[in-house]
């Protein structure tokens, strides 16, 4: 990528409690996406600095998962504390490196810090079972240990909330954590690590380690590393888990999205019109959970196109740190070329262009990554506009002609990450929310994201492994089963010995 670099900022890793520059001598730019230019350079780590963040984690492990629940859970609220009061800090760093604007920064800080609060809870959500007298003078207990140590490898989308889906989870549940974030957003990482080791978190229970696929190869097959969380495009999520999978690991690893609204003729159609275009423009398009095909039934198509194309029309698209702005930029020049590409593509097999954002420029930064709300009707699913995820600013309208062939055309998506409908019909809503083949529904409810003590997950191609991420699932990745059956005979002969096999 080529900008104009006025960059000063160095961007270090953070290993065994320490902001470091590692070894390596790789390095990125890192971009804010409104302005165009390069702000930062970022540090990739080597094979020795990955060496020396895992032998710290392993060290840490030992000793943080004998750390008692009450310890662990007062460092957890004192980073809950810490996190609150830094939203401001760390909404300006993802603003100036992901582009989204300040107010939904702040939203996805909130939606992180759920989590941390979740995890707060911890001596509960570890709590084990007792079956007293199994047979004559024998119990069974269960209890669950940590794995030890567990990499989290995030995507550009959420820098503060993903790596908060993982890490208060993984620590909570006495592993350390080696967060592998995005090279486009390092910078929040970098101060959570920070507010981590304030709120008490002993050195290499958390760590960041800047880098590319050479760093998460190098994680995915290290014999030390016990665990692998990762969210991200659909093709990485595939090769993580396949790759670390066979290198002995316990792996979840989400995956991309195409997700579908239906829009009933019965639905309050204002109310659907604002909720798609929030979703599907809302942070550029580019959320795992963004609406970005409305199937509109029936009678519904001509008037919701109608009603999204005044609202996208409307949208405050700027710098995301200006007062007004509702939509920043995309992420990368690479990421506006695919956009425009596929749209332009959709129109050329005779979609019906009804918004065309493609050449949008925002005045006084016409060096950023700029696409501008879409919407484009008539949409076929042979069109790459269907079939490819988009991840940007684009609502594509399929037209179908009853909820059952809706409800077809989801199910036959390779995705299924969120679905929504929108409804008045309590009846529609039921046989939706039962026959689609997706792990997050929304009714009348545009982006699905489930509270923290639910988990998130979605299906197909859109997670591989089988335990979602975070809530009651994140616990269960991020721990191992034992099953104690204990016997204290109170004398010494009185062991009923047999050499059947025990029946009472
Ligand atoms: P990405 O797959 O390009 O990158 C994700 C992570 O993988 C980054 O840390 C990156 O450094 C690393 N990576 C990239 N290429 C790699 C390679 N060849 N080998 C090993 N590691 C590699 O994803 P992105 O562009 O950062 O994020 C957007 C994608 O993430 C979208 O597809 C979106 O749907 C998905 N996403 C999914 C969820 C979910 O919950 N399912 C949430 C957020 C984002």
């Amino acid at each position: 990528m080529t900008a104009t670099t006025t960059e000063t900022t160095v961007i270090n890793h953070f290993i065994d409690g320490v902001e470091t520059a590692g070894v390596g001598d790789r390095t990125t730019s890192v971009f804010n996406p409104a302005t165009g230019k390069a702000t930062a350079t970022l540090r990739l780590a080597n094979r020795a600095d990955l060496e020396a963040a895992v032998a710290a984690a392993r060290k840490a492990a030992d000793t943080w998962g004998e750390i008692s629940l009450a310890r662990r859970t007062a460092v957890l609220f004192k980073f809950r504390e810490l996190v609150a009061s830094h939203v401001e800090e760390l909404a300006q760093l993802v603003t100036a490196e992901h582009g989204k604007v300040l107010s939904d920064a702040k939203g996805e800080i909130g939606r992180g810090l759920e989590v941390v609060e979740y995890a707060c809870g911890i001596p509960t959500l570890l709590k084990g079972d007792y079956s007293d007298q199994v047979s004559t003078g024998i119990d069974v207990f269960n209890f669950r240990e940590p794995l030890g140590v567990v990499a989290g490898i995030t995507p550009f989308n959420f820098p503060v909330m993903v790596p908060l889906w993982m890490a208060p989870m993984a620590i909570a549940t006495g592993n350390a954590f080696i967060l592998k974030p995005s090279e486009r957003d390092p910078s929040a990482s970098l101060l959570l690590a920070k507010l981590w080791k304030e709120a008490g978190l002993p050195d290499g229970v958390f760590q960041v380690l800047h880098g590319d696929k050479e760093t998460v190869d190098g994680l995915l097959t290290h014999p030390d590393v016990d665990g692998i969380s990762f969210v991200g495009s659909t093709p990485i999520a595939q090769y993580v888990h396949e790759t670390a999978t066979r290198h002995g690991k316990r792996v979840q690893a989400l995956g991309g999205a195409k997700n579908h609204a239906i829009v009933m003729p019965d639905a309050d159609l204002d109310n659907a019109a604002d909720h798609l275009a929030a979703a599907a423009f809302g942070s550029a398009g580019e959320r795992c959970m963004a609406i970005s095909v409305a199937v509109a039934v029936g009678d519904a198509a001509d008037l919701i196109v109608k009603k999204v194309e005044e609202r996208a029309l409307a949208v405050k698209v700027n710098n995301g740190t200006a007062p007004d702005a509702e939509m920043g930029p995309v992420i990368t020049p690479a990421a506006k070329e695919r956009i425009v590409r596929i749209v332009t593509e959709a129109e050329a097999a005779g979609a019906a262009m009804v918004v065309d954002g493609r050449d949008l420029v925002v005045p006084g930064h016409e060096d950023g990554f700029w696409v501008g709300p879409t919407v484009i009707d008539h949409v076929k699913t042979e069109m790459t506009a269907y079939q490819e995820e988009i991840f940007g600013p684009v609502l594509v309208v399929v037209r179908v002609d009853t909820l059952e062939d809706g409800i077809k055309l989801i199910n036959a998506n390779p995705y299924g990450n969120g679905t929504a409908i929108f409804t008045s019909s309590g009846a529609a809503a039921r046989k939706f929310q039962r026959s689609v083949t997706v792990g997050m529904i929304g009714i009348n409810v545009p982006l699905p994201v489930p509270v923290a003590y639910h988990s998130f997950g979605g299906w197909k191609a859109s997670l591989f492994g089988d335990k979602h991420i975070y809530g009651p699932e994140g616990v269960s990745f991020y721990t191992r089963g034992k099953v104690v059956t204990s016997r204290w005979p109170e004398t010494h002969h009185a062991s009923g010995a047999s050499y059947n096999f025990p029946s009472n």
